[in-house]
């Protein structure tokens, strides 16, 4: 399925009221599993060397809160975030300054044995950054352009430009349409010609078409200016989860683009995690997104890589993908009289997730190891029995001994002081007998 023909949005009536495009709810998809074969069917794009479509696993990728210009610090912001898995980075380039960097955040990248490709982020400037500095549009993978904000009188032949320089360097673009700088005339026209209906739709509807016109307009326009249709990734972001669950239901309806997905402006800690996860995977149970992004707001001085982890853990969870062992933990309860039980269950996901990177060389079966941490004896041992490897520590009034159960079987129980370290052992012992082996035997 090919986007549509450049000029076909352009003719007739007022796209708010094309035959194709209607404002009536797409009635959610039959509930299926969470496989790959239902994901909603997308061409390839290639982003340097990571593909994102729906033949491949979705892509996790996170963006850079480091001033550009700064080179150092955004070279090992960008280390950090690939270190901690994110696939596709995003950098602001904003100014000359920025622009410049760009190829001395790469060159960086190198010497630390980093690969992960950039993406230049461009508002207002990018026609002028990326005709200026031929360097900076060389080394980026990919090119993301917010039709909202490429000028206003200009804005089609900005666009052209952008699009242009990404035909010539072989680069994909992302038409990355938000919210909160929608393309205003394009809003006003059609509110307009809502308003004549006689049944006009209500505001948030038109708002929520004009977003998927605006991307989809883009895109004939990218293609028409040499981009090719597999080089094209679209996303149309808001901040509410209901209003992002229809766009993107009726955007992924209507092209076979890659779709980024990702709530803007999701915010800070608990609030920004849960509706980001609340969006997403509702999207992604209906096979919707191929690359995602988690927009956390950090605290002051807080640490970047959380949005890696916590799109790491959507994906997880959903069983769309795997990343790192997982740790079932009950939450802990009146049979667990001290912080000792949480301390270890946080001693061992700490430990697991330092292992993870020398483990997951040596060990790429290691993402489907099953650890369970539990308070006391009521589900202690049946948890840790569904498990690879689980302890089972002692709950009040219970016999001072902790359970360790290995392939469902009751392995050892542990007793004194040393209970963490004598089952870290033990796990360590579980991974080598268990996984080297399989290594061993995939290399055969
Ligand atoms: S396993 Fe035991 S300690 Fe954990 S929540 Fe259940 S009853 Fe409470």
């Amino acid at each position: 399925m090919r986007g549509r023909e450049p000029g076909e949005l352009l003719t007739g009536l007022p796209p708010c009221v094309s035959p194709a495009i209607s404002f009536h709810r797409i009635p959610p998809q039959e509930p299926h599993n969470l496989t790959i074969e239902h994901r909603r069917s997308t061409v390839t794009v290639r982003v340097g060397g990571v593909p994102v479509g729906s033949e491949h696993p979705v892509v996790v990728q996170s963006m850079t809160n480091t001033d550009t210009a700064d080179a150092v610090s955004t070279a090992g912001q960008v280390a950090e975030l690939a270190g901690a898995g994110s696939q596709l980075v995003r950098i602001t380039v904003n100014n000359d300054e920025a622009a410049v960097a760009v190829p001395e955040i790469a060159r960086r990248l190198d010497e630390l044995g980093v690969s992960v490709p950039l993406i230049g982020d461009f508002h207002y400037n990018g026609h002028l950054l990326l005709t200026k500095h031929q360097a900076c549009a060389q080394a980026l993978a990919k090119y993301r352009i917010n039709p909202g904000n490429v000028g206003s009188k200009r804005r089609d032949e900005n666009f052209r430009t952008i699009a242009r320089i990404a035909a010539d360097n072989g680069k994909a673009i992302r038409i990355g349409v938000n919210w909160g700088s929608l393309d205003q005339d394009l809003l006003t026209t059609m509110m307009e010609a809502n308003a004549t209906r006689s049944d006009p739709s209500d505001s948030t509807d038109v708002y929520i078409e004009a977003m998927i016109e605006s991307a989809l307009r883009s895109a004939t326009l990218a293609e028409d200016s040499g981009v090719p249709h597999d080089a094209i990734i679209l996303s149309a972001k808001v901040s509410g989860v209901e209003q992002l669950v229809e766009v993107y239901r009726r955007l992924g309806a209507r092209c076979d683009y890659p779709l980024h997905l990702g709530l803007t402006e999701a915010g800070m800690g608990t609030k920004g995690i849960i509706a980001s996860t609340a969006a997403l995977s509702i999207l992604m149970s209906e096979g919707i997104g191929d690359t995602i992004r988690v927009s956390l707001t950090p605290v002051p001085g807080g640490d970047r890589t959380e949005e890696v982890r916590v799109a790491q853990q959507i994906l997880q969870s959903l069983g769309l993908r795997r990343f790192n062992p997982q740790v079932t933990a009950c939450p802990g309860c009146g049979r667990t009289t001290s912080t000792f039980f949480q301390h270890m269950a946080q001693d061992i996901e700490s430990y697991l997730r330092d292992q993870m990177p020398a483990w997951r060389d040596r060990y790429p079966a290691i993402v489907d190891l099953r650890v369970a941490v539990m308070g006391c004896v009521v589900n202690g041992p049946g948890e840790s029995k569904h498990a690879d490897i689980g302890i089972s520590l002692p709950g009040t009034s219970e016999e001072p001994k902790a359970p360790v159960y290995v392939d469902g079987k009751l392995f050892v129980t542990l007793k004194g002081d040393t209970i963490v370290p004598d089952f870290l052992r033990i796990l360590d012992d579980y991974v080598e007998r268990r996984y080297a082996s399989a290594a061993a035997e995939a290399l055969a």
